[in-house]
């Protein structure tokens, strides 16, 4: 399946997770075996071809990840919510829009040196995202970009990330 066709399976959901908010819900992307091929080998397109783990953000950077991971020969390394890990190495806490979010790496699972993308669904605010790449170079990784399927230009995620490559298969 082409990409493009892949991606009009993503569905709008006007007023989640709150009034106002319009999320983009990949469930349906993800659900479709055709489609979720396009969307992994594109992601795959844009990874740097030194790269030895992809650092997957939870939940839905998981699916990719793990799609990743096993179709390309990656480690893969879930960047958890707090409380699920029984060995944590570095914990990052940032801002939300409402609040704070934490993401925590798992112990010995990023060794020093080694070369990470950090993938996730979407990139917003490029909160997570600056979080997942500070607990990747806590471990001593290098972070060789980011990959998102979408990303939401509006809200300046690109510009928290610094001059980190930034890798998004659609912007909207
Ligand atoms: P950010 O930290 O503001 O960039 O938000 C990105 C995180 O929130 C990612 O982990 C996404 O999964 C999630 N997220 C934010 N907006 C959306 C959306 O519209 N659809 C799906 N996930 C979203």
């Amino acid at each position: 399946m082409k990409l493009d066709r892949a991606l009009d399976l993503m569905r709008e959901v006007p007023d989640f997770p709150r009034p106002g908010v319009v999320f983009r819900d990949l469930t349906p992307v993800f659900a479709d075996p055709d489609a979720l091929r396009a969307v992994v080998d594109g992601l795959q397109g844009g990874i740097d071809p030194d790269t030895q783990v992809v650092a997957a953000i939870e939940s839905r950077g998981f699916l990719l990840g793990a799609a990743l991971g096993y179709g390309w020969g990656y480690g893969v390394v879930p960047l958890r919510k707090p409380g699920k890990l029984p060995a944590v190495a570095h914990r990052v806490s940032y801002a939300l829009e409402y609040g704070e979010a934490t993401l925590e790496l798992p112990a010995e699972a990023v060794l020093p040196g080694q070369r990470v993308v950090v993938v996730d669904d979407v990139l917003a605010t490029g909160g997570t995202a600056a979080a997942a790449c500070e607990l990747v170079e806590a471990a001593g990784g290098v972070v060789t970009g980011v990959s998102v399927v979408l990303e939401i230009p509006g809200l300046g995620g690109r510009e928290r990330l610094g001059g980190r490559r930034v890798d998004a298969l659609l912007a909207v």
